[in-house]
């Protein structure tokens, strides 16, 4: 297709004459109660202090259920439920028995994936052709992995004896709350460790759906324990004497504050924290291709991915040509209804981050950088954004160095591998990054200087359980994923 015929599509689209009928995912594969209380030593509890808040359905506004706010009593009670059945059953039963439980987890999430994508849209806002596609699926896949390795660490760890650390605190953020809490609950129980989880404040609901699977499962109590609550609640899992590992997911700041509450403790810990990744664009890219791939790397799943590509680095010589390709892919993205299958772009997770990403933009204007956005005409209710691009920046802005977690890109040419590289390693962050060539001589040169724990190259945003992930400088510590994602949950002794 030549240009020519490109702009004409795009155009066409302009005027809606090349729409798509819309075609909704049904929310009746979900059943949801009006409460849900806390899920500690195997059954739904009220919390100690009465408190409940609301989680809401992002792209409506509209209220879907009320969860419990776990306080100190409660993070208490979970702990005391996952010490008993890690000193009671789980450590004691032969690893062949905890790989099958986790096996059963899988299949049983597998067999009700539908359910398990529709309602992770509600509660988050992303397009069902993530959670669908890329959520649920990654979900299973890790369970599998992991169950496999349960009677394995004898030889994935040769010479020495692996043991579970014990009980592990886990902290998740709110966008991928279910594929997260796989990352996190699925080595920990493969390595003979019980656990003691939270959900992120906006999207609490998918946890407990995966508690009451957890029940059905027969899981022994005790050994996954599932609460809600907000930040404080974070802090007390994390202040709380016996848990032995920490494991955070979520931003850079929280991260340090964590660091700082652990230091001085025998706690192990990990932290998974923000990213500002560059996708560099070399001239001789193949142009059409990195287009799908900045794209798949900053506008689905509405900019929120902690390794999105936010940063484009491209070539000066192509930056004309793909800078106007660019517009006109983005011109035909769908932002709208979470649930419909047609959606690229769903709703903003929450009012406040919306607002976030408005005072970037504000500031963004104020500085004089141009700011591109599509013509999509946005639903009355609910929190969204316009796929945007911020051009005329230079490298110490704001927009530039720190997270919008937003659909927002921000584009800066170059003209050697150096500079580029100079670039790209250029912000506080370090998680990963893209680069787009035809020579795969200079994907191995320019990678290995890039401070970034994944680097995709002709591709961008691919995961896999077997792979470890992590990031450098401000990005975390630790990997999860993979052999190296068992390793913080094992004490290895000769
Ligand atoms: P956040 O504000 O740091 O929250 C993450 C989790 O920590 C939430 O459950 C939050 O509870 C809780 N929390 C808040 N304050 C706490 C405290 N003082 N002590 C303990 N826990 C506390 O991050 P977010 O805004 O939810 O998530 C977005 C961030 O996550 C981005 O920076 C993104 O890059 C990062 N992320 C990183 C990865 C990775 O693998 N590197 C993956 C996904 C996301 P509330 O929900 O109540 O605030
Ligand atoms: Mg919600």
């Amino acid at each position: 297709m030549t240009e020519k015929d490109l702009a004409q599509r795009t155009s066409l689209r302009f005027n809606d004459l090349w729409s798509y009928d819309s075609a909704p995912e049904s929310s009746d594969y979900v059943q949801l109660k009006e409460r849900y209380d806390l899920f500690i030593d195997g059954a739904f509890q009220p919390p100690e202090n009465g408190k409940y808040f609301k989680s809401i359905n992002p792209a409506t506004e509209e209220v879907l259920s009320e969860v419990a706010d776990a306080g100190k009593a409660d993070v208490d009670k979970a702990v005391k439920a996952a010490r008993k059945a890690y000193n009671g059953t789980w450590s004691r039963i032969p690893a062949k028995e905890r790989g099958k439980y986790i096996y059963r987890i899988s299949r049983m999430i597998q067999e009700r994936a539908r359910e398990f994508a529709i309602l992770e849209s509600m509660d988050s806002g992303k397009p069902i052709r993530e959670s669908r596609d890329i959520d649920i699926p990654q979900v299973v896949a890790h369970f599998f992995y992991y169950a496999g390795w349960a009677d394995k660490l004898d030889y994935a760890f040769p010479g020495v004896k692996p043991k579970a650390v014990g009980v592990a605190g886990q902290i998740i953020p709110w966008n991928f709350p279910l594929l997260m809490a796989a990352w996190k609950i699925a080595p920990a129980l493969a390595a003979g460790n019980t656990v003691v989880i939270k959900s992120a404040e906006s999207t609490p609901l998918s946890l407990y759906k995966l508690a009451e699977l957890l029940r059905d499962a027969e899981l022994p109590p005790g050994v996954v324990n599932i609460i809600s609550g907000a930040g404080n609640t974070g802090a007390e899992i994390v202040q709380h004497p016996d848990i032995d590992k920490i494991a955070f997911t979520g931003s850079t700041e929280v991260g340090k504050l964590i660091q700082k509450s652990v230091a001085g403790t025998d706690k192990k810990y990990t932290l998974e924290l923000g990213g500002k990744a560059a996708n560099i664009v070399f001239e001789d890219a193949p142009v059409d291709q990195a287009v799908e791939g900045i794209v798949n790397g900053i506008f689905f799943n509405q900019g929120h991915v902690c390794c999105a590509g936010s940063r484009l680095l491209v070539h000066e010589a192509i930056s004309e040509e793909l800078v106007r390709k660019l517009k006109m892919r983005m011109e035909t993205l769908i932002v709208g209804d979470p649930l419909d299958k047609n959606t690229d772009i769903g709703a903003i997770n929450s009012r406040p981050q919306l607002e976030k990403i408005q005072r970037y933009l504000a500031e963004s204007v104020e500085e004089g950088q141009d700011i591109y956005q599509t013509k999509c005409t946005l639903p009355e209710k609910g929190y969204w954004c316009c796929p945007t691009l911020v051009d005329n920046v230079s490298q110490s802005h704001r927009v530039v160095q720190e997270e919008v977690f937003g659909p927002v890109l921000t584009i800066q040419t170059f003209r050697t591998p150096a500079e580029a590289i100079s670039l790209a390693n250029n912000t506080p962050y370090g998680l990963s990054g893209g680069i787009w060539t035809d020579k795969g001589s200079k994907i191995f040169k320019v990678g290995k200087d890039i401070r970034a724990g994944v680097i995709w190259s002709n591709t961008f945003n691919k995961f896999d359980p077997t792979s470890p992930f992590g990031g450098y400088k401000e990005s975390g510590v630790g990997r999860e994923g993979g052999l190296h994602g068992l390793l913080p949950y094992l004490e290895l002794s000769k």
